[in-house]
């Protein structure tokens, strides 16, 4: 199929003629803005063999792609509002697969009411997506890396551990293996939480667990220059995976912590704010953990610390996943 037929068919409808998308008519995107708004982006990129097997078909592919690209938003507390893409193209894509694609694309798009504004597509051997999200936030109101304080507890939304299982066990048929595979590729972007921390006051820091819970939490210790403490028995675990290590007795709950690819988020939240989290979480149907605190540090040493039951010091080797 042609370039620009291609273009018409599968990604024209995707734009639900927002004003924005100037129809895909013309060289360019144009998103207007109010006095007080900013935009916030995000980027991210998805290569063959690396982030997605061709085999996982269109749908996972597109679904998974749109979904971690709004976790990044999600953690900023930005409303999602539109987004580009990056489509390559070569000898073995059919339509069945640009059909799947764009489904998965509007499949996403309908749950978070974003629309596609534009894009490019080329051709590689290699295939690669890329999409670029927008969101809006109010001026100079955005969750940052840099601004959990001494003493503010850590949370983390749902659970942690989930996707890494569903990636290393896609063989399985369990029941529980079913739930973790859907949550390794339809990860669940936590943009209402991000608002809804924002608005209500809440945290002015959070970060979304990409690369691990330990690896990402050491980034903020890093851009807050602080130090984190971490209980590992209170790290919330699903009971799908608890199942899952009860009966693989290699995997450690260490691994599920490093994985990565969760899409939650952890956020620092003041003490006194404890009992309006709880409320959060009810009112979000969403579970909000406490995992631990954040600790002055030393010198340089912005890193997190792991316990044990017996509040006995825990090493790990892997933090997290690195590219
Ligand atoms: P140019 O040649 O000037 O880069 P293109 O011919 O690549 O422009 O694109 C024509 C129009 O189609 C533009 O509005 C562009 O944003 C849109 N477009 C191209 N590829 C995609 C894509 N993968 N997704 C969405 N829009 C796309
Ligand atoms: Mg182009």
């Amino acid at each position: 199929m042609k370039e620009f037929q291609l273009i018409e068919k599968y990604f024209k409808p995707l734009t639900n003629s927002c004003k924005a998308s100037q129809n895909l008519a013309d060289d360019v995107a144009k998103i207007s803005l109010k006095k007080d708004e900013e935009l916030i982006i995000s980027k991210d990129v998805f290569v063959e063999d690396v982030h997605f097997l061709r085999a996982d078909g269109g749908f996972k592919i597109a679904s998974k792609l749109l979904r971690t690209n709004l976790s990044d938003l999600a953690s900023s507390g930005a409303t999602p509002l539109h987004y580009m893409l990056g489509f390559s193209k070569n000898d073995h894509t059919d339509e069945k697969f640009l059909r799947e694609f764009s489904r998965g694309l509007k499949s996403v798009q309908d749950q978070f009411e974003l629309c596609l504004i534009g894009g490019d597509t080329i051709k590689s051997e290699k295939l690669f997506f890329s999409v670029t999200i927008f969101g809006i936030a109010k001026k100079g109101k955005i969750l940052s890396r840099n601004q959990a304080q001494e003493g503010d507890l850590i949370f983390v939304s749902g659970t942690i551990g989930d996707a890494f299982l569903g990636r290393c066990f896609d063989r399985l048929s369990m029941t529980s293996a079913k739930i973790l595979q859907e949550r390794h590729f339809f990860p669940t972007p936590r943009i209402n939480l991000g608002k809804k921390l924002l608005e209500k006051k809440l945290s002015r820091c959070a970060i979304d667990v990409s690369d691990g819970l330990i690896a990402d939490l050491n980034h903020i210790c890093a851009a807050s220059k602080l130090a984190a403490e971490i209980h590992l028995n209170s790290v919330p675990i699903s009971a799908a995976a608890q199942k899952f290590l009860q009966k693989n007795s290699q995997i450690k709950i260490t691994d599920l912590i490093s994985g990565g690819d969760d899409y939650e988020l952890i956020f620092a939240v003041n003490p006194k704010n404890r009992k309006k989290i709880a409320a959060l979480s009810k009112s979000l149907n969403l579970d909000l953990t406490c995992i631990g605190e954040f600790k002055k540090s030393s010198a340089k040493k912005f890193n997190v610390s792991l316990y044990d039951e017996k509040n006995h010091k825990i090493t790990i080797k892997k933090t997290g996943y690195e590219h």
